[in-house]
């Protein structure tokens, strides 16, 4: 890669810098995997900083039935390797180093792990999103210990045991379908009589055997000793108060975006989700946004990877710009 100089282009941070890198991506889940592919082929080499995990929450989906061309569906980690692979074929390179800050009000940007500290000309972010947390007692307490955020991580703990699957939506019946596999059986506990989830998977939990729904409910505690053993739940219609017994609690209410790094740099909407145009920039030229990091609505993979590929597109041309005008000077 070149050396870069930029002495006034953008208007911010001093009259002469160096960076090290032309395109740093933050976060690799299908998103930012999509944004090193497209980066790569316009030769790019852009620089992945993955944190833990390649593929992000894709990854730990066991099966993924609607990313188009694969009618059999395929494991959400086999796809995500698959589409690190595809990235570093044409020169994307990768790092499992999670970012601990950044600095967008610098040009060029900075960005930060506990390891190296890199500078880079155009960042695209795509740091996802966390499963919310319920926020009752006993949550923290028993995380891990019988307390869970994912079905295709520890589902096999519970084997023929019982379980209970907190919320309403796609992730609660996806995984609580997931679950059926391995346990004996699951309560859905859901606050309302209707679900948010997909037809498909609503006919799918209704017909399942091992699943039972638990409606208007609210769990209030977990319950437990070492390890949680119990939920305490309100009907919210009614007021009853019950105590049902579990081996495990699997919750599924939502996701927060990853933004944390990004306050106060970042415009980002009162939910905390970078708020881009409708070319993925963000309120600073040079940084882009892709994913459910940016995407409050549709959360799925194949729009992450469509911002993704959108995002990369523009930040090239931002590069190309950067470099047309230094060759003027
Ligand atoms: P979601 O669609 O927002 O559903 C969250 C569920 O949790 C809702 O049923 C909600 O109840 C309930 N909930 C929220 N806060 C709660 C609280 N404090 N106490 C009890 N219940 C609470 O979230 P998601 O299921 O994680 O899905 C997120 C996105 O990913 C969606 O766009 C979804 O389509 C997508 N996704 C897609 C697939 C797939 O295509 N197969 C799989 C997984 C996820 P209410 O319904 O009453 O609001």
């Amino acid at each position: 890669m070149g050396e870069f100089i930029l002495s006034t282009g953008l208007g911010f941070g001093k009259p002469q810098v160096k960076a090290d890198q032309d395109l740093i991506i933050v976060g690799g889940g299908p998103a930012g995997l999509t944004a090193a592919l497209y980066a790569a082929r316009a030769s790019a080499a852009p620089l992945v900083l993955i944190g833990e995990l390649v593929g992000g929450q894709a990854a730990t989906t066991d099966e993924i039935e609607n990313y188009p061309g694969f009618p059999d569906g395929i494991g959400g980690a086999a796809l995500a390797q698959q589409m690190q692979s595809h990235a570093e074929k044409f020169g994307a390179q990768f790092q499992f180093q999670t970012v601990t800050s950044v600095n967008l009000k610098t040009y060029p940007f900075e960005i930060n792990t506990r390891a190296q500290q890199y500078t880079a000309k155009a960042v695209i972010i795509s740091t996802g999103s966390s499963p919310r947390k319920l926020g009752v007692p006993g949550e923290v307490k028993f995380a891990a210990h019988g307390v869970s955020y994912c079905a295709t991580c520890d589902g096999y703990f519970f084997k023929d045991k019982r379980v209970v699957v907190v919320g309403g939506g796609n992730s609660a019946l996806d995984e609580g379908l997931f679950l059926t596999r391995l346990v004996s059986d699951v309560q859905i506990v859901h606050r309302r009589d209707q679900l948010r989830a997909d037809p498909v998977l609503q006919e799918r939990a209704f017909a399942n055997p091992k699943i039972s729904f638990i409606w208007d409910t609210v769990v209030e505690e977990i319950l437990g000793d070492t390890e949680a053993n119990a939920v305490r739940v309100r009907n919210v219609k009614t007021g009853d108060v019950s105590v049902i017994d579990t081996d495990g609690v699997f919750i599924y209410v939502g996701h927060v975006p990853n933004t944390k790094l990004f306050e106060g740099q970042l415009r980002l909407s009162e939910d905390g989700y970078i708020l881009t145009d409708r070319k993925q920039h963000t309120n600073i030229p040079g940084v882009y946004a892709a994913g459910d990091v940016q995407d409050p609505i549709f959360r799925q993979i194949v729009t992450a990877a469509g911002t993704g590929s959108a995002a990369a597109i523009r930040a090239i041309r931002f590069l190309d710009e950067q470099t047309f005008k230094e060759s003027k000077k």
